[in-house]
């Protein structure tokens, strides 16, 4: 074969890989309907180094498509969950508001499910230890499952024995095999980021003890897509999940959903509690058919439901815009509060870079001097905000709006409003 012919035939093959249909993450049927398509976009925990501002940037495709058969929205695995996770710069414990979180939730688990010294607690996914920390304080034995070993070492110094491996059916085993059958599993903000979920929740079904209890939080589809909150896409987020897709994903293992709760965390998530199938110490709750009526009459089995959202996130995209090219015109200043993962998709996906805002700025030190991938805004210290005096702070971050607008009534003093894009534009 000639040069030629094989440079061809490996351009047909990469053609061909653009743009065939792939398997659906959860049950295998053929995905091709698409939710949304938000454009190239590079990995938005990709914070870019001064060193590094005029080098390349690698982008991929941030394109969202719903199964036809179990309705789980997906993006396609550009990026291998290795190269994402494996040293993460994502550390829980430096949000005071997700520390009380996470105290509370272990002390609600201890009560409701009679923790104690004879019981074990597995975290997947345990980050720098931020939640197990209070179990451990409890005196509850308690092992963390964490992939990137940055991370994992931090929560070994904070006391909480981390083992370093990627969850599934091997670890799993292991875990049982060692003593580590759970009464409590937390999967908690993990089954979004996980690439295989069939080998992810078969794990869970052979690492949990008989009537142990696992739990899992996600942001709920159902408030990413009525509250038009597209931001929360992003390539580290592979799956986006309602109640009724992960109900159906627990029954292929032999796990039941048996009771759910909504939390107003990442602009609204359920917690969903889950135990071996027909285990009686866990009668099913109310609240599960009711959620699973709720999503069936708002139409989460059905293509409309998702297709309805493309058009939403469009005209978001021109109102923002629309609003940015009225303040530049007239000459005020706007600048960007927090550099979170969503914020990088919403820049990216309206192309946004300095042209309409200055910089933006952080309490997270790790991220200082650095730059947003992508738009290459820069990102400051919270204090540059106040000697800078922007007529307008767009919060990117706008789950923890009431949080901020609290921390920066402050800019009031020179007439600075606030900015929200979402769920529509608001400024006040
Ligand atoms: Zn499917």
């Amino acid at each position: 074969m000639s040069a030629l012919a094989r440079l061809t035939e490996k351009v047909a093959d990469e053609d061909d890989r653009a743009t065939r249909d792939f398997p659906c993450r959860a049950c295998g049927a053929v995905v091709r309907e698409t939710v949304v398509d938000l454009g190239m976009s590079p990995l938005c925990e990709s914070y870019v180094p001064p060193e590094r501002q005029d080098a390349m940037e690698p982008f991929y495709p941030l394109h969202a498509f719903v199964c036809e058969q179990c309705y789980l929205v997906q993006l396609r695995e550009y990026v291998s969950a290795e190269e994402i996770f494996t040293e993460y710069a994502y550390f829980s414990s430096f949000s005071d508001s997700w520390l009380q979180h996470a105290e509370e939730y272990a002390v609600m688990a201890a009560r409701r499910f009679g923790l104690g010294s004879g019981s074990r607690v597995v975290e997947l996914a345990s980050n720098d230890g931020y939640l197990l920390q209070y179990f451990v304080r409890a005196g509850i034995p308690s092992l963390g499952v964490e992939p990137a070993a940055n991370v994992a070492r931090a929560a070994e110094e904070r006391g909480v024995r981390t083992i370093v491996a990627f969850f599934g059916r091997d670890t799993g085993a292991q875990l049982r095999a060692d003593g580590w059958a759970a009464s409590l599993m937390i999967a908690n903000n993990v089954l979004a980021q996980v690439p295989d979920l069939n080998d992810f929740v078969g794990g869970i079904q052979i690492a949990l003890a008989e009537h142990g209890v696992v739990t899992v939080e996600f942001p709920h589809v159902v408030r990413t897509i009525e509250e038009n909150q597209f931001d929360q896409i992003y390539h580290e987020h592979f799956s986006y999940f309602s109640l009724s897709t992960v109900a159906l994903l627990f029954a292929r293992h032999g796990l039941e959903v048996f009771d759910v709760e909504e939390l107003p965390t990442h602009g609204g998530s359920l917690r969903v509690y889950g135990c071996h199938a027909g285990d009686a110490a866990h009668p099913v709750e109310p609240s599960v058919r009711a959620l699973l009526d709720r999503e069936e009459r708002l139409g989460v089995r059905t293509l409309a439901y998702y297709h309805a959202f493309e058009e939403s996130v469009r005209e978001t995209k021109r109102r923002l815009l629309e609003f940015l090219i009225q303040a530049r015109r007239e000459g005020k200043r706007v600048v960007g509060y927090g550099a979170p993962g969503k914020g990088n998709t919403l820049l990216n996906f309206c192309g946004i870079r300095t042209d309409f805002i200055d910089f933006t700025v952080d309490r997270n030190p790790y991220k200082h001097g650095k730059l947003l991938p992508g738009s290459r805004i820069p990102i400051h210290a919270p204090e540059k905000l106040w000697e800078a005096k922007p007529d307008y702070v767009l919060i990117l971050p706008w789950n923890l709006k009431d949080e901020i607008v609290k921390q920066l009534e402050g800019i009031r003093a020179w007439g600075g409003r606030f900015v929200v894009p979402i769920p529509t534009l608001r400024v006040w």
